[in-house]
């Protein structure tokens, strides 16, 4: 039985296998690491006192279906380099520890290798980062997953080697600017560090907390993210973003336009905490090339064929920046596409 390759084993690959599989078709998942996950393997969960439906508990249970299925067998440390589509079937090129090899019968592909995190890429100002009081979100989620248990009453010293007493998170870095060659909205990031923030609020009653947003996105389901939210959590809201960071020695100072008396004004914290907006990944060129595809203007993967036609499918975000729950809802509204169009084939 010729098998369907899903290449990518993050939530948007393991959901797609996990349906396909469900119905009975065989799936060669192809992982580039030594573990499935993808982008949100070190995710923690971030609730307060409560849910904020950040929708990870979701994720295990999809991770398992996959380990479990015996028609699914996934080869870790392993890209795809190329491939060769001949008649009905595709050759598949894959490397891994051992060297190259060629996958055969393989009757249609699932693309799902994600994005790629701001903050892996070529920023442009590394020397901030030498500074232990500016930290990217996903350091901060680092910290969540490791203490989850833990973090309640604890100072964040034994992470951060000091002990804040405000934090300040700032939005849209790597996305909605001309100059990090991202004008969309990354679409998750609002929510993302707003969890974070209240479980900051939760665990750290007296921190002064603040919030530089351009404008608020959706925080996911169910979550409101309003000012009126922030204000009672005590959060403060600047509707801007700062135009100068000063490093000083007890403190960095952020400098803003105030949107109420247009005059500049600052404010001091003693941690600065970064958004990562999403990113096509590195890969994505070779993609487009090994598999007839085409990119967006801002480097996200689209099809230049109908999938029905080139048999090639395209999952998670891969395709445009996307939520935990839209990644799995369109993971598994493509895949009920690639079984109805199967389905319509054999009955032809
Ligand atoms: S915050 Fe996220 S991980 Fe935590 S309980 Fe809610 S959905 Fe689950
Ligand atoms: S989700 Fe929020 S922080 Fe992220 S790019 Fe959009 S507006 Fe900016």
């Amino acid at each position: 039985m010729s098998r369907i390759a899903v290449i990518g084993g993050g939530i948007a690959g393991c959901t797609a296998a996990a349906e396909l599989a469900a119905a009975g078709q065989q799936i060669l998942l192809v992982e580039k690491e030594d573990s499935l996950g993808g982008n949100i393997k070190n995710y923690g969960c971030k609730a307060d006192s409560l849910c904020t439906r950040c929708n990870l508990c979701l994720v295990d249970t999809v991770f398992n279906e996959v380990r479990e299925n015996q028609a699914v067998e996934v080869t870790y440390n392993t890209t795809v380099v190329d491939c060769l589509q001949e008649k009905d079937k595709f050759t598949l090129i894959t490397s891994d520890l051992e060297g190259e090899k060629e996958v055969d019968d393989i009757s249609e592909v699932v693309l799902a290798t994600g994005h790629t995190r701001w903050s892996e890429l070529e920023t442009g100002t590394p020397e901030i980062f030498q500074d232990r009081r500016i930290i990217w979100a996903s350091d901060f989620e680092d910290m969540l997953e490791q203490r989850q248990d833990q973090l309640s009453g604890q100072s964040l010293e034994f992470d951060l080697g000091f002990a804040p007493e405000s934090a300040v998170f700032l939005q849209c870095n790597g996305s909605r600017s001309l100059q990090e060659k991202a004008q969309y909205c990354s679409r998750v990031c609002c929510g993302y560090n707003y969890r974070i923030a209240r479980v900051l609020r939760e665990n750290f009653p007296e921190m002064e907390l603040s919030m530089f947003f351009i404008d608020m996105q959706e925080a996911g389901f169910l979550v409101n993210l309003s000012r009126r939210d922030l204000q009672e959590r005590e959060i403060a809201y600047y509707n801007c973003k700062p135009l100068r960071l000063e490093r000083g020695e007890d403190s960095l100072t952020m400098h803003y336009e105030d949107q109420k008396s247009g005059k500049m004004a600052t404010i001091e914290t003693d941690l600065l905490v970064l958004s990562e907006g999403i990113h096509p990944g590195p890969e994505h060129e070779r993609w487009a090339r090994i598999f007839n595809l085409q990119q967006t203007e801002d480097g996200f993967l689209r099809p230049i064929w109908s999938p029905e036609e080139s048999k090639v499918y395209l999952a998670g975000t891969v395709t445009s920046p996307g939520d935990i729950a839209t990644t799995i809802a369109k993971s598994k509204t493509m895949a009920y596409r690639l079984l109805e169009t199967r389905q319509a084939r054999a009955e032809v």
